[in-house]
């Protein structure tokens, strides 16, 4: 499913996300604008693969006529990485949200592992676009947590995975929260995959979910 759909599904388990809105043709990108009064947006294609960032699928536009020009550029964009194939993966929905402003990027993920049958949580305080990078070459950056069969971490667990993200006051409290409800629509929907990256502070503290993506097994 796409960023928007997953992102549907983290804030009716309570997670924030920045308002956003789909369109597919210029022409609705014109009248979310006009009615939403936004004048400086992030624009994002819709496809089923992520790393859309390094592959030039984000826009970030500092006024309306960049709104413009890049949902001109995005919508029917070819993307091509690792996670597309050869051929790539075209367009057709592009999201658009206002631009948030924060202060630190987060990784929090849940994966179940082949392996062992177990779902895992990931979490990193070095979340954003180069979380491979920091897995493959400084992989104590990263912590790894099993996740219990009912979905559900001990309060000490939540704390331990708060207070290694460097989450004080508020930030911690939403920390936790965030988490739990995580795991919760992680083992609701049955997933293979959930991740939030990045997870972003405000400087005000606040937790919010820039980036979603929702894998279900499909056999
Ligand atoms: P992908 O993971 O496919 O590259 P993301 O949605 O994570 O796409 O976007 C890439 C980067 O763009 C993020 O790491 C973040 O730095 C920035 N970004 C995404 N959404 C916003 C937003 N609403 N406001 C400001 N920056 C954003
Ligand atoms: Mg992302």
């Amino acid at each position: 499913i796409h960023e928007y759909q997953a992102k549907m599904i983290l804030q009716k388990y309570g997670i924030a996300v920045p308002e956003f809105a789909v369109f597919s043709t210029l022409e609705e990108c014109k009248e979310i604008v006009k009615n939403s009064n936004l004048e400086q947006a992030v624009l994002k294609v819709q496809v089923h693969a992520g790393g859309r960032g390094k592959a030039g699928g984000v826009k970030l536009a500092k006024n309306r006529q960049e709104i413009f020009d890049f949902a001109a550029k995005l919508l029917g964009m070819q993307i091509v990485n690792n996670q597309t194939g050869k051929e790539g993966v075209i367009a057709s929905q592009v999201i658009i949200s206002p631009l948030v402003a924060y202060t630190k990027e987060f990784y929090l993920g849940a994966v179940i592992d082949r392996e062992n049958a177990t779902g895992v949580l990931i979490a990193s305080k070095e979340g954003g676009m180069d979380i491979e990078e920091v897995a493959e070459k400084t992989p104590e950056k990263l912590l790894k947590y099993e996740i219990p069969l009912n979905g559900e971490f001990k309060e000490t667990d939540l704390v331990t995975i708060a207070e290694f993200m460097g989450w004080k006051g508020k930030t911690l409290t939403q920390g936790k929260t965030i988490i739990s409800a995580l795991l919760k629509a992680f083992v609701e929907k049955d997933a293979t995959l959930l991740e939030i990256n990045p997870l972003v502070e405000t400087a005000t503290g606040d937790l919010l979910a820039l980036d979603a993506k929702l894998s279900v097994d499909d056999n």
